[in-house]
């Protein structure tokens, strides 16, 4: 999504870009999310950029020219933790001030924002400017809008390493050659944090999975994104449910992740009730097979767990027993590449000049894609942003910078 969304701003900006992309545009990340695109619960920091990202989002099938499925239904947060309760009532307040229409909501509220939902909630707020959009269709909206105004999108083609000359920004190398570039955006998501050791910059990075699943069209459940302390739920055009598990998300073991486990303690602490960690043979298995695998750009596609499959499902019925059978049609995984205080690194000055760092969305950059895309290119074309970037900068793991014990969701 970054580099699509970066890509796509520098062309209209008529720079010359060209896309290069290990395997398919959309087949990590950028692809396999939820497609929540919220306001609602963004750290602070992030908020001004994602009100910004939410207002694009509105105009963006038109403005790239194709469907991208955007409805705005609003967001809708359950809880039945009373700690949770009253950070969110706090972050309501917080969010208010900064000129956002998020709001607690009443049980009938609830009530006709998600029909038909069993369950009776401690609290819950909404944010009505929220929405959701298909990832896959986004992904290839953004492709098309790049192929229109003559951008080369290079599919099946890694990066091996990031060029210098003289310490500056030459290009990339890869095996079909060197493509040269007095900029050079690294946004590769999981394969960010290898190319960057290449020209000397560390980034403290984890990946996350989360299994989602898609069902078969169900009658009408409800237009807002909605999440539980349990389940991620979100009706597309269709009428098929898109649910994951929120608390039965997975820290991916590998080798990067262990060297920084030290810089995610905290994160861990705030995230402990949806993190867990699995020491059984398939995942060590990839652990030890992931550093070869992201060497050639081309890691193991992460598989869904059956266990969360089944309680997607369970669950599901469990909240809209009116629903009867819901019926299962695809599930996937996907790996969220998180930073130690889930906050994103968006940076020109991290590294060799000519660098522009975009990585460590931390569960958030679909719905930030087409603001930070924005961002990104002011960064590569030296323009300045016009928002404070300062949160994002990459030198705040490594300058003593206190750090927030971050939330992922
Ligand atoms: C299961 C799941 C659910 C999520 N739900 C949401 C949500 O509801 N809302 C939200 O806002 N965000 C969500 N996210 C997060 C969001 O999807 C990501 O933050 C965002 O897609 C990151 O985009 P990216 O471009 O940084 O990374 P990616 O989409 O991972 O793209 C990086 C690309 O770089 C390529 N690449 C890697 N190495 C190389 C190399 N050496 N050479 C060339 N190319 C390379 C990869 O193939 C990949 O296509 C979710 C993520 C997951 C996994």
């Amino acid at each position: 999504m970054l580099g699509l969304s970066s890509a796509y701003e520098l062309a209209c900006r008529n720079l010359s870009v060209v896309l290069i992309e290990s395997g398919w545009v959309g087949g990590r990340q950028s692809g396999r999310n939820l497609g929540f695109v919220r306001q609602q619960g963004r750290a602070l920091a992030e908020l001004p950029m994602m009100m910004a990202a939410s207002q694009r989002w509105r105009g963006l099938g038109h403005e790239l020219g194709s469907d991208v499925q955007w409805q705005m239904g609003g967001n809708l947060r359950l809880t039945n933790d009373p700690e949770l309760a009253s950070r969110y009532e706090r972050w309501v307040a917080d969010a208010a001030s900064l000129g956002l229409d998020s709001r607690v909501v009443s049980r009938a509220e609830v009530e006709s924002i998600l029909p038909g939902v069993s369950e009776q909630w401690l609290l819950g707020i909404f944010t009505a400017s929220d929405g959701h959009a298909d990832p896959i269709a986004t992904c290839r909206a953004y492709t098309a809008a790049l192929r229109a105004r003559g951008v080369q999108v290079c599919e099946g083609v890694p990066v091996r390493n990031i060029t210098l000359a003289g310490g500056t920004v030459a290009g990339v190398a890869t095996p079909v050659g060197e493509v040269k570039a007095g900029v050079v955006v690294l946004a590769a998501g999981s394969g960010t944090a290898r190319l960057a050791r290449g020209v000397g910059v560390t980034i403290p990075w984890q990946l996350v999975r989360q299994t989602v699943i898609l069902t078969d069209p169900v009658p009408p459940v409800t237009r807002a994104a909605a999440w539980t302390g349990e389940l991620f739920i979100r009706q597309d055009m269709r009428g098929c449910l898109r649910l994951a598990a929120s608390a039965r998300n997975e820290i991916v073991l590998n080798p990067a992740g262990i060297r920084h486990a030290g810089r995610f303690l905290s994160s861990y602490f705030a995230n402990r009730s949806q993190l867990r960690v699995r020491v059984d043979a398939p995942s060590l298995a990839r652990a030890v097979l992931r550093p070869l695998q992201s060497a050639s750009g081309d890691e193991l596609s992460p598989r869904p767990r059956v266990d969360d499959v089944r309680f997607c499902l369970e669950r599901a019925q469990r909240y809209f027993p009116g629903l009867g059978a819901v019926r299962l049609r695809r599930a996937w995984a996907g790996e969220i590449d998180a930073t130690p205080d889930a906050l994103p690194v968006i940076d020109g000055g991290g590294g060799p000049s000519g660098l522009v760092i975009a990585t460590g969305m931390s569960g958030h950059g679909f719905g930030l894609g087409p603001i930070a895309g924005t961002v990104i290119a002011d960064i590569a074309e030296g323009t300045e942003p016009a928002f404070d970037l300062r949160p994002f900068r990459l030198a705040r793991f490594h300058d003593g910078s206190r750090l927030q014990p971050a939330h992922l969701m």
